[in-house]
């Protein structure tokens, strides 16, 4: 057969999956939705998990966080409605140890179905409860005395979940599409010399392992992502985020931006400041106006640990476009946060004349038409506000300087939104773009910054402001959570305010907001008279930004959270925060969290309280918490702990998400996805081209809808 350039297969590849049997314009909608529409996306659809449900596990051995499958009988059934209506069934077996199975939502029938010795085979992940271990929604098989049901002889892939579609569908449609999987020759990307040098396998061999895992598959391996199929694909998937990432910072750098060079009003601003410039602000600074004198635009991330004083290093910068009759813009992720920005800038700037203006979603109406008025005449020099700013209808007149916040809530998409913004809608070869600066606190180590940021220059803010007084971090074992109580009360008797957070390593806000909602009711009880507010994921914006208000303005003393409240919140009065479960939590959240407090002059503690008995790496966590208030530090000795199973932090730190690359565990593939990606931009773009839209195309595509 005479090949042709590309081959057919390309197009296989990215042709629609054929109708299947059973499935309607509906379901192939809701798939479409999450961006599955051809048979490369399905089979890149790749299992988030696997369960094992190759044994069953006594419950006597079951261990906190492991999942398994136990079959036992049911011993006790409990329906309860304290907050809302829960049922609790109490399920034994021959090793003569009960696990309590918990359900927040459920059927009458399902009621019905536990009733006391009845059989039930299940799986789940246990965690300890109030009385010993439970598992929270396993599922479940009711079963007849005399059934007999097999061991699986595999291990079952769990697939992220499409809303809408049940998982047997999923599953089936998946398979369909592997079942067209094409042979080695059409489907490889990767050079065969850098496969073998690193013992992997092909993409077809990889594909196949990971979604069909073979009878004799690595188990462990497979459930720990480590197996050399998931590797491989790692492997590709990172190297296509790099090239993304890669190809963006050329084509930026190929647009064209206004020089700003004039430093007077920049000199201005540092001189009126109530405190001297710490020497890590200095330096960063000066990078920013070396890259900011170019005729090219700026693509310059700050890395700076909470606290660090970012914001007015961005305000210094945005003191060179003002200079220059132009505009500078500045964007946070929530309107908390942009209101922040927006106050310290008004204190800093309009005693030098410089008019910053608000734009948020909830102004509206008449003054929401003044302000857009103002931006787009330029009368508005600095514009704070959240993604409101990225809307339809807000023109600038002349945007040099476009400022995010907190990066890693918005991603890069978003970020090239605003630019898009500077440079008058759709940005072509020779547009004039504004230049881009990126703040983050969550510093992250070199390795991992090259390739999750390689579209940007990165600076690092790596020095306190002196005299702040370091937060004091005790561990303490949870049996001595009543001693906390008394805590609070005499902190908040001081006029002081405390944050107690909540957290579980759930994959669901409900349960979360379960928990947080419980020990609200208990604490507001036991502190009576104090004042108690909550904050949580599954309250509506609104009420959670009027809470926070609340308890910025001192209206409450002690504020029950989940981890919503994690990133940039300032509250200086905060001097007391304590972490439920910490032993869970990975050090990049745990530091983020602790970053609320120690922000005013009062001596600050932060009690992280765990379950015993703690595990290796978790007692290690909580010592270096103990130990170190460097985010930098911080950040190294997370890559290093993190090891297999520990997946929670990377999930919170907010990178791209991964489909099967895991930037913790698969640090060591980085070096490698670095060169092979320098050398694949030179020498093969068109299979760079491929690589790219074969994993990260459909994220482009929904980004830039
Ligand atoms: P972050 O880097 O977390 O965004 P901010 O910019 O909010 O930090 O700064 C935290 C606090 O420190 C602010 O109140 C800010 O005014 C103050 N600050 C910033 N730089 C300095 C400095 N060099 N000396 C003293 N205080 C500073
Ligand atoms: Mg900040």
């Amino acid at each position: 057969m005479p090949s042709r350039k590309d081959g057919p297969s390309v197009d296989l590849h990215t042709q629609p999956l054929p109708r299947m049997p059973g499935v309607g314009p509906s379901v192939a909608e809701k798939l479409a939705a999450r961006g599955l529409v051809s048979l490369q996306d399905f089979w890149l659809h790749l299992p988030r998990q696997y369960e094992d449900r190759t044994q069953i596990t006594p419950i006597r051995l079951l261990q906190a966080g492991v999942a398994a499958q136990i079959e036992g009988r049911v011993e006790a059934v409990d329906r309860g409605f304290r907050y809302r209506p829960m049922l609790r069934v109490a399920v034994g077996d021959d090793s003569r140890a009960t696990v309590v199975l918990r359900f927040f939502h459920f059927r009458a029938a399902q009621v019905a179905q536990f009733r006391a010795g009845a059989r039930v085979r299940l799986y789940g992940t246990p965690k300890p409860g109030q009385n010993g271990l439970e598992i929270v929604h396993p599922s479940y098989r009711v079963l007849e005395d005399e059934d007999e049901i097999a061991l699986g002889e595999q291990l079952d892939p769990v697939y992220p979940a499409i809303e809408g579609i049940g998982p047997a569908t999923l599953r089936r449609l998946i398979g369909f599409a592997l079942d067209r999987l094409p042979d080695d020759a059409s489907l490889e990307l990767i050079p065969s010399e850098l496969r073998e040098r690193l013992r992997l396998p092909t993409l077809r061999e990889a594909l196949l392992t990971v979604h069909r895992p073979p009878v004799d598959a690595d188990v462990a391996a497979l459930i720990d992502g480590r197996h050399p199929a998931q590797r491989r694909l790692a492997l590709e998937e990172l190297l296509a985020h790099h090239l993304s990432l890669r190809r963006q910072r050329i084509s930026q750098q190929a647009h064209k931006a206004r020089p700003l060079k004039q430093m007077p009003l920049a000199e201005r601003l540092r001189k009126s400041l109530p405190f001297k410039l710490t020497g890590a602000q200095k330096r960063v600074f000066d990078e920013i106006r070396v890259d900011l004198a170019k005729p090219s635009p700026m693509l310059r991330l700050v890395q700076g640990d909470v606290g660090s004083g970012k914001t007015v290093v961005a305000a210094l910068a945005a003191m060179l476009a003002v200079q220059h009759g132009r505009q500078a813009a500045l964007m946070a992720p929530t309107e908390l946060l942009a209101e922040q920005h927006l106050n310290n800038l008004r204190k800093w700037l309009e005693p030098l004349d410089v008019r910053v203006a608000w734009l948020a979603g909830k102004v509206t109406g008449r003054a929401r038409k003044t302000v857009l008025a103002q931006v787009a005449n330029g009368e508005a020099q600095v514009v704070v506000g959240t993604h409101a700013l990225m809307q339809e209808g807000v023109a600038f007149r002349d945007l040099a300087l476009a400022i995010v916040d907190e990066q890693h809530r918005f991603g890069v998409h978003q970020r090239l939104a605003l630019r898009d913004k500077g440079a008058g809608g759709a940005v072509g070869e020779d547009a004039i773009v504004p230049h881009q600066l990126v703040m983050t606190a969550t510093p992250i180590p070199r390795t991992l910054a090259m390739t999750a940021y390689a579209d940007l220059d990165v600076s690092a803010i790596d020095e306190l402001p002196p005299g702040r007084t370091p937060v004091q971090t005790v561990a303490l074992s949870e049996e001595r959570r009543p001693e906390l109580v008394q805590r609070i009360r005499t902190a908040c008797a001081e006029g002081r305010q405390a944050y107690w957070v909540c957290t579980l390593i759930d994959d669901s806000d409900e349960v979360i907001a379960q928990a947080a909602q419980t020990t609200f009711e208990e604490l507001s009880v036991q502190l009576a008279p104090l004042r108690v507010g909550l904050v949580h994921g599954r309250m509506k914006a609104k009420e959670k930004q009027e809470t926070m208000r609340a308890f910025k303005d001192g209206e409450l003393d002690l504020l029950v959270a989940t981890t919503v409240i994690e990133v940039g919140v300032d509250v200086p009065n905060a001097s007391l925060m304590i972490i439920e479960n910490a032993e869970r939590l990975g050090l990049a959240q745990l530091h983020q969290l602790r970053g609320r407090v120690g922000r005013g002059s009062a001596a600050s503690s932060c009690v992280l309280l765990y379950r015993s008995p703690l595990s290796g790496l978790a007692r290690q966590r909580l010592e270096t918490m103990r130990q170190t208030h460097d985010g930098f530090v911080i950040a190294e000795k997370d890559l290093e702990l993190r090891g297999p199973g520990e997946l929670l932090g990377t999930r919170q730190t907010g990178l791209a998400g991964f489909r099967v690359a895991d930037l913790g565990r698969d640090t060591d593939l980085l070096p490698l996805v670095q060169e092979l990606g320098e050398r694949l931009l030179k020498t093969s773009p068109e299979l760079a081209e491929r690589i790219v839209s074969r994993w990260v195309g459909g994220a482009v595509r929904y980004a830039s809808a």
